[in-house]
């Protein structure tokens, strides 16, 4: 009796204890990469959002911009809209993804809205997460964890 207990706590220290560690490490770096993503989305629309202002779009037929640039669509009453500091109009959902995967400029005018060193940052911040090896090694450990509860249950 006391050697299982003293082979369960050896056990315990050497398979159980360690697996434990790492589970706590990958969750915290899990959790400091999400907040870094977090933190780069907001600072790169903050950036968005000092050189443009949001509008809702309204029938205007005397507006030079009927339609938005990126997809070409016609902008339709009630539709969210976005207007760079260079006064041209997008859809807001248009022109943010176009800011956040294609280009720090404005489509039409080609002025700067953002630095290329911001897009790329962001850029960067946001690939990285996309690779989520540490994210699937933690799935394993988590799935050998419960696997290794269920085993010991057999007992
Ligand atoms: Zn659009
Ligand atoms: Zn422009």
């Amino acid at each position: 009796m006391v050697l299982t207990l003293s082979k369960m706590v050896v056990s315990f220290c050497f398979t159980v204890l360690p697996e434990i560690i790492r589970l706590i490490v990958l969750a915290i770096f899990v959790s400091w990469k999400s907040y870094r993503l977090v933190r780069s989305n907001y600072k790169y629309m903050a950036m968005i959002n000092k050189k443009s202002s949001k509008f809702i779009c309204r029938k205007n037929p005397d507006s030079e911009f009927q339609e938005c640039a990126i997809c070409l669509s016609e902008f339709v009453e009630g539709e969210k809209g976005r207007e760079l500091e260079c006064k041209h109009l997008f859809h807001r959902h248009c022109v943010e993804k176009w800011l956040q995967e294609y280009k720090a400029t404005c489509p039409l005018c080609r002025c700067s809205i953002v630095s290329e060193e911001s897009l790329a940052e962001y850029r960067r911040v946001k690939n990285e997460q996309n690779d989520s090896i540490i994210e699937k090694e933690l799935a394993l450990i988590l799935l050998s964890v419960l696997h290794g509860g269920s085993c010991r249950h057999g007992f």
